[in-house]
């Protein structure tokens, strides 16, 4: 399998879920068992020396691999979650979107100071989601956090908001947004 080949069986949804979105529906590549393995292996040959304790998931498609990649590594699983999701007390996160604000949460008490996180979802576009759920758990007090993305959308500057921000940022896939 090569990256090359997992792309091809991500399909694209034009217009989904408002005019002018290309979509990228992960669920063919999913659906591929080589291809689910490829993200898995990948995900675990790029983190398995960095000492990582625990992986922290975006809802809902950072649930999928996420869990997969986190066994491998012998890491935990942390769900980040939308409000009144989780059942316990929680610590949050609200953030500007494109149409008005967004809020996160993760539950109180589930990393604690010295986790190594790794911050996991399956796209990265303008990175809003992602800097969001890297407040949130900077505001855990963890050790390190990296971040990653099964695919990257190229000329959304979410990379490059990241990186602006210090933090370390890694993708599985790389497609142009228009593609
Ligand atoms: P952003 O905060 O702009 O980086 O958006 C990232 C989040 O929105 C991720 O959770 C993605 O699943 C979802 N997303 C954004 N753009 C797309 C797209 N073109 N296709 C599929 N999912 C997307």
């Amino acid at each position: 399998m090569t990256a090359k080949e997992v792309i091809a069986a991500i399909r694209n949804v034009p217009d989904f879920p408002i005019p002018g979105i290309q979509f990228k529906d992960i669920t063919t590549a999913l659906a591929k068992p080589e291809c689910l393995q490829w993200m898995r292996d990948e995900m675990v040959r790029r983190y398995k020396d960095l000492g990582i304790t625990q992986i922290v998931g975006i809802e809902s498609r950072g649930f999928i691999v996420g869990p997969a990649v986190a066994i491998e590594l012998g890491a935990g699983f942390v769900p980040i979650r939308k409000p009144g999701k989780l059942p316990a007390e929680t610590i949050s996160v609200s953030y500007e979107k494109e149409y008005g604000t967004d809020t996160i949460e993760m539950h109180k008490g589930a990393l604690n100071e010295n986790d190594v996180v790794l911050i996991h979802d399956d796209i990265l576009a303008t990175g809003g989601s992602m800097m969001a759920a890297v407040e949130l758990v900077k505001k855990a007090g963890v050790k390190k956090i990296y971040t990653n993305c099964l695919i990257e959308l190229e000329g959304l500057n979410g990379r490059k908001l990241l990186e602006g921000n210090g933090v370390d940022f890694d993708c599985l896939l790389e497609i142009e947004v228009d593609e």
